[in-house]
């Protein structure tokens, strides 16, 4: 991961100092042309004058990761903000169950750091990288990696360990992020009901493997 922090000629919107909130970033290529992608905003300053940006630098590289990777200070960026949707969990929430990837870790860093008093996280890292180290558990918030071929499968089992279903009403909350295909699956081992209604379940494909997009 890369850490790059932003700082904007005008005032930065409120939206995003919210938990896992987004912005969309706009990447050079070839001919003047530019590709968003989204991002996270990972941290920020307290008197939000500049937020920060972790970049994971994927193998693959694109023009973000590539941009992330050769950045220098001084380096200018057009942001915009729309779709930003942040993770605001009930303050009445026994649990929430966050799973992603190294793309979904800044969020779910900003989501155990804003946790209501009483809610407890259990946390789910996947991806090529076990970044487990990089958040501090405590009594109240519990980390695992799994490896990508396996995460649905520990993701599956982590589910009836923690008994959600049979949990009171708006007991859970669920978010997960990460590459597309794989949020479609977990988006499918969800069953709605009292103690996980809709509401309380976020699941958004944040990348998608062996796809360029706007080039
Ligand atoms: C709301 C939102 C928030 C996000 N927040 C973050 C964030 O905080 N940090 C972050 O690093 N990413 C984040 N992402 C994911 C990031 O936007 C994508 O990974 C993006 O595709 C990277 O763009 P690129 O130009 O580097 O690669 P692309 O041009 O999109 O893709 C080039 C190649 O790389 C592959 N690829 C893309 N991403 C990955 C990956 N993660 N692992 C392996 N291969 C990959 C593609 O499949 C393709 O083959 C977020 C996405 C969304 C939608």
């Amino acid at each position: 991961m890369k850490r790059v922090s932003f700082s904007s000629p005008d005032q930065l919107p409120e939206s995003l100092f919210e938990p896992a909130a987004w912005m969309r970033l706009w990447f050079p290529v070839s001919f003047g042309r530019e590709v968003q992608r989204g991002y996270t905003v990972a941290g920020y300053a307290l008197d939000h004058s500049r937020v920060d940006v972790s970049f994971y630098l994927h193998q693959t590289s694109g023009p973000a990761a590539s941009w992330a990777l050769h950045v220098h200070a001084g380096s200018m960026l057009n942001a915009n903000i729309a779709g930003s949707q942040p993770c605001i969990i009930d303050e009445r929430c026994r649990g929430v169950l966050l799973v992603g990837d190294e793309t979904a870790f800044p969020a779910i860093r900003t989501i155990v750091g804003s946790l209501p008093e009483r809610t407890h996280a259990y946390v789910l890292l996947t991806g090529a990288h076990d970044l487990t180290d990089f958040i501090a558990a405590d009594e109240r918030v519990k980390v695992w990696y799994a490896p990508t071929q396996k995460a649905l499968h520990v993701f599956a089992k982590l589910k009836d360990k923690l008994q959600i279903d049979s949990a009171e009403p708006g007991a859970w909350h669920c978010w997960a992020a990460g590459e597309s295909a794989m949020m479609r699956a977990i988006r499918s081992t969800i069953s709605h009901g009292d103690s996980l209604p809709k509401s309380n379940v976020q699941v958004r494909g944040y990348w998608t493997k062996r796809r360029i997009m706007g080039l």
